[in-house]
């Protein structure tokens, strides 16, 4: 049972650097710097400073939570088998698979939002496995496109399906805020024939869809084996650390199957029965939850997952980049 005496036991700094500064820089780069505003370092800085000093008015004086960046994975189904998927969605056997209708949605964004309490989500992605698998997706982006406490809403896909047409409208509809991240794997000559990036794009163009496309990721090698590194507490305490300064998406929330993940690797380690809950670890978005709001701080600010202790992400990260979304052979 959490006990609101805990709520600031951990530490304070670490909620500013993972939720407030996070709200910050985000309303400036926009997701992974995708879409960077063209301003000399000077000014970056100072406006930088000026929405942080906006952020910490709006949680600690007007009690405003907001989330720089959440993601619902609708489905760990894929039409592709990427050998380094850093989320290790191959890994996942028929029987870990989940899939979210429309009604799984709802209830979650709604219970989010209001007992989260939640005032803004400055991006809330919609992805997978490859969410263009979901039927109901269509329904699920304007049910979240038309929420006012939210401001951008991202489809993430590979380019393997293309956009029905009821999908293609709900993005019309919502072209200043809902966006498409079309994945670029047209380096890698082996996915030529499956990858339909260029009539994808043509119906976004003929549709005036707004959608991303030109980044050049390159890929890290994702280790094989996921298996318990042994690490001590405090020895993963410091690799979430590292983690931290090294790894963007640890940044945002992830859900899957209405429970909330410190990132994707967590909530498929999960899905894998790896590891259990700790106290205080496990947040539901399936029920009404009136701690909702001060469970999402205190886990803002906590300093070790459980899930870390399975996780080589640090070593991944500093291995030589390769080509993106190389396939499994069997
Ligand atoms: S397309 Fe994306 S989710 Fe699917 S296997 Fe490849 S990296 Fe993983
Ligand atoms: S499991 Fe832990 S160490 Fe790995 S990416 Fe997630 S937060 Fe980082």
């Amino acid at each position: 049972m959490f006990k609101k005496d805990k709520l600031y036991s951990y530490k304070l700094g670490l909620f500013k650097k993972r939720n407030l500064k996070r709200n910050a820089e985000i309303q400036l780069d926009s997701l992974h710097k995708l879409i960077p505003l063209k301003l000399s370092e000077k000014r970056y800085k100072f406006l930088k400073s000026l929405l942080y000093l906006r952020e910490k008015i709006n949680f600690f004086l007007f009690k405003k939570l907001n989330i720089s960046q959440i993601e619902f994975t609708l489905t760990t189904k894929c039409t592709l088998k990427c050998k380094n998927c850093t989320n290790y969605i191959p890994r996942l056997e028929n029987s870990e698979h989940r899939v979210m209708n429309f009604s799984d949605f709802k209830t979650q964004f709604d219970n989010l939002i209001k007992y989260g309490k939640i005032h803004k989500i400055y991006n809330l992605l919609l992805l997978g496995g490859e969410p263009l698998l979901v039927k109901d997706l269509s329904k699920i982006l304007d049910y979240a496109a038309k929420s006012r406490n939210v401001e951008k809403v991202w489809i993430v896909t590979n380019g393997t399906i293309i956009f029905p047409e009821d999908l293609i409208n709900t993005l019309k509809k919502y072209r200043k805020k809902a966006i498409v991240w079309l994945s670029n794997y047209s380096e890698n000559e082996e996915l030529k024939s499956i990858i339909k990036d260029n009539q994808i794009i043509e119906q976004f163009k003929n549709n005036n869809v707004t959608y991303y496309y030109n980044q050049t990721f390159k890929w890290f090698h994702v280790s094989e084996d996921i298996k318990d590194s042994k690490r001590s507490r405090e020895e993963n305490k410091q690799y979430f650390f590292k983690c931290l300064d090294t790894c963007l998406s640890v940044f945002c929330l992830s859900v899957f199957d209405g429970d909330l993940f410190v990132c994707p690797r967590a909530g498929v380690f999960y899905l894998k029965n790896l590891y259990q809950f700790e106290d205080g670890e496990h947040i539901s978005l399936k029920n009404k939850d009136k701690h909702l709001k001060d469970k999402l701080i205190e886990y803002y600010s906590r300093d070790v997952y459980s899930a870390c202790k399975f996780c080589t992400i640090v070593e991944d990260n500093s291995l030589p980049r390769i080509t993106p979304a190389l396939q499994i052979k069997n």
